[in-house]
């Protein structure tokens, strides 16, 4: 593409992001009449009568407010075959699986536009913050699953694989800010060590083009940098003598590494000597050293990697570019360049009719009314509820936001969590991110040891009374370190995080004692990523996976108590202060 005609094109993405966001009340009605319309003759929306009405209040009155529990049946009929219009008068041509849950969600085909679009203004964004990105490439590690069929015959498959296997991914035209070192055929590899293998291979190849480094989610970059370490010696060979390792047996793949492969036995030393390195401090910016950013997600859940990034990038600016889920893709971060804690997604009002339930400190539901994305106010949280080209009306996609400013009339977000409860032993609520402020509290204890956590999860061990708080953490001891924390210290830390969660929790713990005290099992390293292996064994997406923050199933504990180093308890009661009711 010549020179202009992608200024063009970034210019063009720029002035649309202006205007979609200019009168964001007036796009919403338009986006909602459009998918009523288009729905007008579905099962779904009959149900409800609203006799082709297209406006906004009508629909509200009649259409209620669901979960995916309420769409359970109606999915698993159209995944069973059923063809009539339920949600959508458009085929359904395939279903995203959501990694987390593994559900299934309906789509269509049209919808892929819409991401598309998305994605498209993803890297003029970033040029205007980072220059020269169409000076080299970009090493980004991305895969795709099998699709499956479901009893019905449709194709089931996570989101990013259909991004990935579409035209518009694989087919669009060469633009020089948006080149990978990845080739296609190894991102279309659905073998995970291959894929990996080879993106891997490339980028070390290429590491002195590569600007920028990335995953969907901060998980993903971590699990590739951990393949590296594992993986180092065996690529070093096949660079030192220009022949794949053959475990490569993806033919594609062979023929297109056999134009990329040549022998070059200094850099293989050079990834020997780095690898071989006990301390992997700065590992990233050692082996990729032009890297300008990094292109994860590293808001809501991932939070937690933001300490091992920063320790394997030397703090490189890591760069959150958009949010998006399977039901729905919502939108870009206009500022790439902020820190993570000040992430905060401009909501487009083109993708989907959105709706907002008002929550307040803690995260309790204040009214059933729902408010409109024009509507919402600064400094408040809700919870997003989506309606769908595809389909879903009013669906609560479960995450947890707040309004952080707007931009013309659309608001923009802070990613704040995902709504649920992760620990409840009494009638204290223990979530996702009480769990994560814990973690940060009790790791400060760990710096006197160089050691940090890499990864953890939790459950509520009722096994025996009373019940007590569980969880399992995996330590990156970092260089140099004179020793590993002692359990003393791991102690302390099992109080520290009990100091951090919430009064009722330590109201339980300590008046009531009806919570017992909190227990650390430290796991081997290396435990988390077999976790993930696990999930993504039964058919989780690398690119979409999601560390489950609180466990449930057998298998997934056996698998963590068979790592378990050391165990560790919280050697007192937390604080806890009855609060003294003013009497006037
Ligand atoms: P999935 O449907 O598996 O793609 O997961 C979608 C979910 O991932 C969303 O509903 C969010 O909970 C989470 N997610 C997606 N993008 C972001 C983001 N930028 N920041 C935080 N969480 C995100």
């Amino acid at each position: 593409m010549a020179f202009h005609s992608v200024r063009e094109k970034h210019a063009k993405a720029l002035q649309f992001i202006e205007e979609v966001t200019r009168d964001a009340d007036s796009v919403q009605q338009k986006v909602l009449a459009e998918i009523l319309t288009q729905n007008a003759e579905t099962e779904y929306l009959k149900r409800f009568q609203l006799d082709g009405a297209t406006d906004r209040d009508t629909f509200k009155c009649k259409v209620p407010v669901v979960t995916y529990e309420d769409l359970r049946s109606d999915i698993q009929r159209i995944a069973n075959g059923d063809r009539s219009p339920i949600f959508s008068s458009r085929p359904i041509s395939d279903s995203g699986t959501s990694a987390g849950e593994r559900k299934l969600m309906p789509t269509i085909h049209e919808e892929m536009n819409r991401r598309h679009l998305l994605f498209s203004l993803l890297m003029p964004l970033m040029n205007q913050y980072v220059p020269d990105l169409d000076k080299g490439k970009a090493l980004y590690f991305l895969f795709i699953k099998a699709e499956t069929k479901t009893p019905g015959g449709l194709v089931a498959r996570p989101v990013s694989t259909s991004y990935y296997t579409s035209d518009q991914f694989l087919n669009k035209l060469f633009d020089p800010y948006s080149v990978y070192t990845s080739p296609k055929q190894a991102i279309l590899c659905t073998d995970s060590f291959q894929s990996m293998y080879s993106q891997m291979l490339c980028g070390l190849i290429m590491r002195h083009q590569v600007l920028r480094v990335g995953a969907i989610f901060a998980s993903g970059l971590l699990r590739a940098i951990r393949f590296l370490q594992h993986n180092y010696q065996q690529l070093a060979h096949d660079i030192s003598t220009g022949t794949l390792n053959p475990e490569i047996t993806d033919p594609s793949i062979k023929q297109c590494m056999a134009e990329i492969l040549k022998p070059d036995p200094e850099l293989a030393d050079f990834i020997t000597q780095q690898c071989s390195e006990q301390n992997s401090e700065r590992i990233i910016t050692r082996i990729w050293p032009n890297t300008k950013y990094i292109d994860v997600i590293v808001t809501g859940a991932m939070a937690q990697y933001i300490p091992t990034l920063d320790y394997y990038t030397g703090g490189l600016p890591l760069v959150c570019t958009m949010y998006a889920s399977s039901e729905c893709f919502f939108g870009p971060n206009l500022k790439p360049i902020c820190s993570p804690s000040d992430v905060s997604y401009t909501i487009l009002p083109n993708m989907g009719y959105f709706e907002f339930l008002p929550l307040d400190d803690v995260d309790n539901t204040v009214s059933t009314d729902l408010v409109d994305l024009a509507h919402v106010e600064v400094g408040k949280c809700y919870e997003l509820v989506v309606t769908t080209y595809a389909g879903l009306c009013r669906y609560r996609v479960g995450d947890i936001l707040r309004v952080t400013g707007f931009h013309n009339s659309a608001p923009q977000f802070g990613f704040v969590k995902r709504k649920n409860v992760v620990l409840s032993i009494d009638m204290e609520k223990t979530d996702e991110e009480d769990l994560q402020k814990a973690i940060e509290n009790a790791s400060i204890i760990l710096k006197e040891f160089n050691a940090s956590v890499v990864d953890y999860t939790s459950f509520a061990d009722v096994s025996s009374l009373p019940g007590h708080y569980v969880i399992y953490w995996e330590l990156l001891v970092k260089e140099p370190s004179n020793r590993r924390p002692t359990s003393e210290a791991l102690n302390r830390c099992c109080l520290a995080m009990e100091e951090s969660l919430n009064a009722m929790y330590r109201q339980a713990r300590v008046a009531d004692k009806s919570i017992g005290a909190l227990e650390i099992r430290v796991v081997k390293n290396g435990t988390f990523e077999e976790l993930m292996d696990y999930a993504i064994s039964r058919g989780a997406s690398i690119n979409q996976y999601k560390v489950p923050r609180c466990v449930s199933s057998t298998p997934i504990m056996e698998l963590l108590d068979s790592r378990v180093v050391s165990v560790h308890f919280s050697p007192a009661a937390p604080h806890w202060a009855v609060e003294r009711r003013r009497v006037e």
